[in-house]
């Protein structure tokens, strides 16, 4: 027995000998492209940051491969694609419009309001020690209609997309045509035939469930243990088919992606890899340059936007930070948020290693309470795009999401999910950094806006234990 250990660390110290030659004897490149799991301490070593990141502290990172937009020679998608995609959103109004009386008012149009938020900033800055110069808004897509989140963009716009396309290969709609038809008999019943999967921490089984189920299809979302109940039940009183799994959201997906596409006439709505939700998602750079314009508000390189987006996969993010580049060109600086516990986008862009990398490589254990931002491996699709067009990500940890819930709740009335609060930080996080010196800008002029991705779904009860957690984590009794 003993000879028998002996012998297995024999063979196991020649083993470790013979790998250490190797990585002396292959270049960096080569040794990740065969091996892609260095050591931890070797990730430290090149990236300092790191260390941080895998003690879960809040970290705030600039992105050094921000280029200005003179400087980008293509992308996987440009600035055409964007307005296709919002003649697209033109098209559907009649029909949205219809199906959803909710969007009846808007013409069918989902869009959210653009708030000032005066007296938040104020608490903000007696809370956090931290003044910082400029407006605050709060960009209100907790309020888009249908699906209560920003997934109402990307989600509901893929969905539509596919159902165009199907619509126009099967002879069923002649460009110019009224879109209302979309909401009939006919429609819905040859919409039967085909199924619709997506994997989701919540939202997006919400927005492309709800879309689907009204559209006619058969769908089906593949939930991660961490998505919520209520969401799960509301899911199903739509109509759809709720499927849950133990693992986290990138199993979800894997097993969605798997078990829709064995069906021939399976579309896979990718959150991972998925153009269509990133163009979707960009329309709202569009309409948020008109929300600035009715309100006066000037945006130029002297007089910049600073928007900040809680960050999951980072679809939605990078969709916004796309379009806001398109529209405002070098004026737009974009930053993520993403929790301390899923810094996913954040480990993939620190480490140039994208979506080959989760944070569980790491140690992370990718739980939080901001069930949106669930996330542990970023969206290769988007985050190759976000590399070169976003200024930075910073992470935060939960107790500051839900007292930032509270902190908003009772300064402006205005009710946010945990994940959607993410952004509120986000000036006093970039105000501690050199950013502002470095791009010369003058903090007085800078316009920021903390993207409020959801919540208005989000049942009373819920709502109010999360107001009562925020209320006792900011130190206020009841
Ligand atoms: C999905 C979601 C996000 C993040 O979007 P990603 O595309 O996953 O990065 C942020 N906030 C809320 C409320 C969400 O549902």
């Amino acid at each position: 027995m003993t000879l028998f250990i002996i012998n297995t660390c024999w063979y196991k110290n020649i083993f470790t000998f013979a790998v250490r030659l190797f990585h002396i004897a292959i270049t960096d490149d080569l040794k990740y492209a065969i091996m892609p799991f260095k050591e931890l301490d070797h990730w430290i070593h090149d990236y300092p940051l790191l260390d941080e990141i895998i003690k879960l502290k809040p970290v705030t990172w600039i992105n050094t491969h921000r280029k200005k937009m003179m400087e980008i020679q293509s992308l996987p998608v440009n600035k055409a694609d964007m307005l296709d995609a919002e003649k697209l959103w033109e098209r559907f109004a009649p029909y949205l419009a219809k199906a959803f009386p909710e969007t009846a008012i808007s013409h069918g149009i989902i869009e959210s309001p653009l708030q000032e938020i005066p007296a938040m900033k104020q608490v903000l800055e007696n809370e956090m020690k931290t003044p910082f110069a400029g407006r605050l808004f709060l960009k209100c897509d907790h309020e888009l209609p249908i699906a209560g989140s920003i997934k109402a963009r990307g989600g509901i716009f893929e969905v539509l997309h596919y159902a165009e396309q199907l619509a126009i290969e099967n002879n069923l709609i002649q460009p110019n045509e009224n879109y209302a038809i979309f909401d009939s008999e006919k429609f819905n019943h040859f919409f039967s035939n085909y199924a619709i999967g997506v994997g989701s921490t919540g939202n997006l089984g919400l927005s492309i469930g709800i879309i689907s189920a009204k559209l006619g299809f058969k769908v089906s979302v593949f939930m991660s243990a961490d998505a919520k109940k209520w969401k799960k039940e509301l899911l199903r009183s739509k109509g759809a088919l709720v499927l849950e799994f133990e693992g986290d959201f990138s199993e979800a997906i894997n097993e969605g992606r798997k078990a829709t596409l064995s069906n021939p006439k399976g579309y896979f709505v990718d959150d991972e890899n998925s153009k269509y939700l990133f163009l979707g998602y960009s329309v709202a750079a569009i309409r948020l340059k008109k929300q600035l314009e009715e309100k006066n508000i000037l945006i130029d390189e002297q007089h910049p936007l600073f928007v900040y987006s809680p960050c999951g996969v980072g679809g939605s993010p990078g969709g916004v930070a796309f379009g806001l580049r398109q529209v405002f060109g070098d004026a737009a600086h974009c930053f993520f948020a993403e929790p301390t516990h899923a810094p996913s986008v954040l480990i993939g862009l620190v480490t140039g290693k994208m979506e080959k990398v989760s944070v569980h490589d790491f140690g992370i254990d990718n739980r939080t309470e901001a069930d949106g931002l669930a996330v542990g491996r970023p969206s290769a699709f988007a985050t190759a795009i976000s590399k070169k067009l976003i200024s930075g990500v910073y992470t935060i940890d939960d107790d500051v999401l839900f007292t930032l819930l509270y902190h908003l709740a009772d300064s402006e009335g205005i009710f946010l999910e945990p994940s959607a609060t993410a952004g509120l930080i986000g000036p006093q996080r970039i105000a501690i950094t050199n950013y502002i010196q470095t791009h010369k800008l003058s903090e007085q002029k800078i316009r920021h806006i903390a993207w409020a991705t959801g919540g208005n779904l989000v049942p009373n009860q819920e709502m109010d234990s999360f107001y009562k957690k925020g209320k006792m984590l900011a130190g206020i009794s009841t």
